[in-house]
């Protein structure tokens, strides 16, 4: 899939395309994934669109602070005692697909390692 600057989590921010949002603030939006691959599978998405981790520059620090503990706050709220595990995929070699930052969060199985 090609880098734009709107993507399908663009249209489920402006609430254009639905989507079962579990967490919401000023700054971010947490939602399931469409095609969960674990019990537990939530993504977490700045609302500002940064198209990928490797674009993120100095003035976005406070930002990317902020969606780790949310992604943690948001384990927490699922249940996710036992752990989980947070994944970024980052550009082709990564396996985004999506190209509008976003730190899964998986949990609910043990999961294996390395991934593929
Ligand atoms: P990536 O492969 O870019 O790391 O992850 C993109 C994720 O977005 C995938 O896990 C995919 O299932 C999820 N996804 C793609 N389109 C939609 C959608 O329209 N709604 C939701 N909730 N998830 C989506």
């Amino acid at each position: 899939m090609s880098e734009t600057t709107d993507t399908i989590f663009g249209k489920i921010i402006r609430r254009e395309i639905p989507a079962e949002i579990v967490y919401e603030d000023n700054l971010a939006l947490a939602f399931k994934d469409v095609n969960p691959q674990a019990p537990v599978h939530i993504l977490v998405i700045p609302k500002q669109p940064i198209a990928k981790l490797s674009d993120a520059e100095s003035k976005d620090h406070a930002l990317m602070g902020h969606l780790l503990l949310t992604a943690k706050r948001v384990a927490e709220q699922a249940g996710l005692t036992n752990g989980y595990r947070l994944v970024i995929n980052t550009g082709p070699d990564g396996g985004q697909t999506v190209y509008h930052l976003h730190i899964h969060i998986l949990g609910g199985r043990s999961l294996g390692w390395p991934p593929g």
